[in-house]
């Protein structure tokens, strides 16, 4: 543990491998920007300084891991390295049944495609974007039930991921014959990557029991959770982080994971479950596409590398230096008068860009203006968490998101302090000039998950 947070935070590991930081001129940027219709997602990250698009993937792996993954088993039925991946996820999660897929998305893309038909309901606290697809592709509906503290900014409220009980329980009682399973995404990456509280956790699960339906979480951030339920929740302070994450699990009767976030490793997810009700037709459909099921789409050796991450993202001195990183980012960021999120969130700190560049409307995509400044000024990378990812055009009326969030999503174990100090110093230079920014205007949309391709062109 760092266990003097007045001091600088230090990364608590040693550095053996290292690769350089790509660095190009403000003119070469702007041409790369032109040339990518100034959507973030299209630039080479041959081109991009500081890389803060996301934290999934993007870890770096420990000698540890590494070692691992060099004694792989590579068979393609009944591997070894699945056999440790297994062990791991079921001593850990408690369930009996595990599926590896390739990635999140993979596992969601699975589930509903076994359990959703058209019509059907799924509630949640906030799901995420490829959630959100994957309903919505089996003709499903996706629901939002977050509390309503998470849609301000400035609300000091320690869990803004946690789902409205009231609301959840009104909705189950209404709906209850349509809704297949009910969700809780920990900690909540669209609402700002805010925890859910323990006592959440347990209250959504007497809902969901209460009316019989099977409760799935979403775990992609287990670790960051279970580590600001520790450091936020009365009476979890002298619990380990491991203990938490356990009792989390053991409340619902399933989840999906993204190994690519909390999992420390650069590719892979699973579904676990605790009765087998749906295994054989999840392993069906697991075959048809993703593999037999002891590698998932996986190579062997991605599973030895999560099977380790698992267990390194529980070790506590890890998480306290993780989450002071975004507690400092977010602190400074403030003292430049850019607004975050309220309070910082575990992976991630969201700049609240409507507050911040409160000239430009909505429809202009003030997130998207930002995105692309920082680019240009600072060859720094975030991302639009707002209209253009959420916003839609109905009968040519435009619908705004709820907010206009850039998040600067923090890769693990791979800037050092210094880094963080630079990107700060680049922030303070934007927030002095941003009168000077503009508005976007889209120039051409793709049916769905817009963020991804869409071009856009300044005003
Ligand atoms: C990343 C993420 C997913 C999807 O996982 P992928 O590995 O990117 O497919 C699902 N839910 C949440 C909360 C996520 O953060």
């Amino acid at each position: 543990m760092i266990e003097k947070p007045h001091r600088t935070i230090i990364e608590p590991f040693k550095i053996k491998m290292v690769e350089p930081l790509p660095s190009c001129t403000h003119n070469e940027r702007e041409k790369i920007l032109k040339e990518a219709g100034y959507n973030l997602f299209m630039v080479a990250a041959k081109h991009v300084t500081f890389d803060f698009l996301t934290d999934s993937g993007t870890s770096a792996m420990s000698s540890a891991q590494w070692g691992a993954m060099m004694i792989a088993d590579e068979s393609y039925a009944g591997s070894t390295s699945f056999e440790r991946f297994q062990k791991t996820v079921c001593d850990l999660t408690g369930y009996a049944h595990v599926l590896p897929t390739h990635q999140g998305r993979a596992a969601e893309r699975l589930l509903f495609g076994v359990i959703l038909k058209p019509g059907m309901k799924v509630p949640s606290n906030n799901h995420f974007d490829t959630t959100r697809a994957n309903i919505e592709q089996s003709g499903a509906e996706a629901i939002d039930l977050v509390i309503d503290e998470a849609k301000d900014s400035t609300s000091m409220h320690p869990f803004k991921g946690n789902i409205d009980i009231a609301k959840l329980d009104s909705f189950c009682a209404k709906y209850q014959d349509i809704i297949p399973c009910g969700m809780l995404t920990i900690t909540n990456n669209t609402g700002g990557g805010q925890p859910v509280s323990l006592e959440n956790i347990r209250s959504a699960a007497k809902v969901y029991k209460k009316y019989d339906i099977p409760f799935i979480l979403d775990v992609c951030r287990f670790a960051e959770n279970s580590y600001l339920i520790k450091m936020r929740e009365e009476g979890q302070e002298d619990r380990s982080v491991k203990d938490i994450a356990k009792e989390t699990f053991s409340l619902a009767d399933g989840c999906m994971m993204s190994g690519k976030k909390d999992g420390l490793s650069n590719i892979g997810g699973f579904i676990a479950l605790k009765s087998d009700k749906w295994v054989s037709a999840l392993r069906s459909s697991l075959i048809l596409t993703e593999g037999f099921p002891t590698y998932g789409g996986l190579a062997a050796r991605d599973l030895e590398a999560l099977a380790v991450g698992l267990k390194e993202v529980l070790d506590e001195s890890y998480l306290s230096y993780r989450i002071a990183t975004s507690n400092y980012m977010a602190t400074r960021l403030n003292k430049y008068d850019i607004p975050t999120m309220q309070p910082a969130g575990g992976h991630a700190v969201y700049i609240d860009a409507k507050a911040f560049l409160s000239h430009i409307p909505q429809h202009q995509f003030p997130g998207q203006s930002l995105v692309c400044e920082m680019f240009l000024a600072e060859g720094i990378r975030a991302c639009e968490i707002g209209s253009v990812m959420f916003g839609k055009t109905e009968n040519e009326t435009f619908k705004p998101a709820a907010m206009e969030l850039v998040r600067l999503a923090f890769p693990r174990r791979v800037y050092t302090q210094s880094h963080f100090d630079y990107v700060l110093e680049g922030m303070a230079e934007i927030a002095k000039k941003k009168k000077d920014l503009r508005g976007m205007r889209l120039a051409w949309e793709p049916p769905f998950l817009r963020h991804f391709t869409a071009r856009f062109e300044p005003m």
